[in-house]
């Protein structure tokens, strides 16, 4: 019997990842943390019996304790909820599928206590890759990719070897608004920004899909989990979504992971690793598929990936600080404080105000974090 731990399991992959446990008779979930939607929480606490649960507020956490009086299960609040979830001592995989920098504390806590991490909170990675993966190997722990694109890399790096990677081609759809000219996102409102072509996500990281930050995040992403410079990192535009990334090694060869937008896929993969198992749900059907193309990123229109970019290539603080800036506008975008297109300015602003840290420590990287939400607020 495998046994997981979920942070975020309310969330749009915490809830795909509670169906593959119900689909497979063998996984049981011993831990859940979600952030404030009890109704939720407590049916999943019903349906899965978890020993311990937890939710972000203690007003919250009371109210779910008495609603749940009749179940075994301890309910927590706070970090301090978070950091139990994560060492809970029966999971052997902590799935971390809550949004944020909030998970870097939970997934250090997780790693030391010997757990391995199903990733999907890409933002520790991107501003704690530098403390994650030392940290990870030190304790001989996988760190194993959610994120349909590291997945995919991942999948095609099976069987090769790892010294012989010449390349990484991050695939990506290019969202909502590819084909388009700076000029012509001025009037994007929210409902536009959150109408993905493909996939079904969460707001914040669809969002982050339309105006390319996501593409950027997962660059940076991809170098702290693969061991690759920035600079061994192609971004290519792929609309249909069938290609989930490739990887090209040192003779050439072109290796690449095909299928439907589904994020239980890459979900179940990093639960059972390496066994493959069966998954319900829609086949590639070549005989149907008209055309798989591609094209160049267009970082000129997208330039919060070519921020990122650049962020990722110096490292140290300045990636907290483009996470951190990117969070703060999008929040401010959903609420319709900002325009869309204030978004990048935004956070190239914010870089450009930076004092770069080297190897920052994880109370640096909070405090960059804070200090970058206080220049926002601030000034917009
Ligand atoms: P959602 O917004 O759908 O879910 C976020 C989850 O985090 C919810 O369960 C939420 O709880 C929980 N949460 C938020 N704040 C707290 C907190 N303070 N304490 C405890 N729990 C909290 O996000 P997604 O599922 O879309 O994304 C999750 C992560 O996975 C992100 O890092 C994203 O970039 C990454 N990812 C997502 C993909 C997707 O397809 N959705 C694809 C690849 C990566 P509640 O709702 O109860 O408040």
């Amino acid at each position: 019997m495998k046994k997981i731990a979920v942070l975020g399991s309310t969330g749009s992959i915490g809830t795909q990842t509670l169906e593959i446990v119900r689909t497979n008779k063998d996984i049981r979930v011993t831990a859940l943390a979600a952030g404030g939607n009890i109704d939720l929480l407590e049916r999943q606490i019903r349906e899965f019996r978890p020993k311990l649960a937890a939710v972000w507020s203690m007003e919250l956490a009371s109210e779910l304790k008495d609603r749940v009086r009749d179940m075994q299960v301890k309910v927590m609040s706070g970090m301090e909820g978070l950091l139990a979830v994560a060492a809970e001592p029966e999971a052997e995989i902590l799935v971390t599928a809550i949004v944020g920098m909030i998970g870097i504390r939970p997934t250090i806590e997780a790693i030391r206590a010997g757990k391995d991490i199903a990733l999907a909170n890409k933002e520790t990675l991107v501003t704690a890759g530098h403390i994650i993966m030392p940290l990870a190997e030190e304790n001989h722990v996988s760190i194993l990719p959610v994120d349909s694109e590291h997945s995919a890399i991942f999948q095609s790096l099976q069987g090769g070897q790892r010294r012989a990677l010449h390349k990484i081609l991050l695939t990506a759809s290019g969202g909502p608004f590819r084909g388009r000219k700076r000029s012509e996102l001025e009037n994007i409102q929210v409902e536009d920004a959150l109408r993905h072509p493909n996939w079904e996500m969460g707001r914040k990281i669809t969002i982050d899909s339309s105006t390319m930050v996501n593409k950027g995040l997962e660059v940076i992403e991809a170098k702290w989990l693969f061991g690759v410079s920035v600079d061994q990192i192609q971004v290519v535009v792929q609309p249909q979504s069938i290609i989930h990334s490739m990887v090209e090694y040192e003779d050439g060869a072109v290796i690449a992971q095909l299928g439907t937008p589904d994020m239980k896929l890459p979900i179940q993969y990093a639960l059972y690793y390496p066994e493959r198992r069966y998954l319900p749900g829609d086949r590639l059907d070549f005989g149907r598929l008209s055309e798989i193309t591609f094209e160049k990123p267009d970082m000129e229109t997208f330039y919060g990936l070519k921020l990122a970019i650049e962020a990722g290539r110096t490292g140290g603080s300045l990636p907290t600080v483009f996470n951190a800036a990117n969070e703060k506008a999008v929040e401010l975008f959903l609420n319709r404080r900002i325009g869309y297109l204030q978004i990048p300015e935004i956070i190239q602003a914010c870089m450009a105000e930076h004092r770069n840290i080297a190897e920052p420590n994880v109370e640096e990287i909070l405090k960059t974090e804070q200090e970058t939400y206080e220049f926002i607020k601030n000034r917009w």
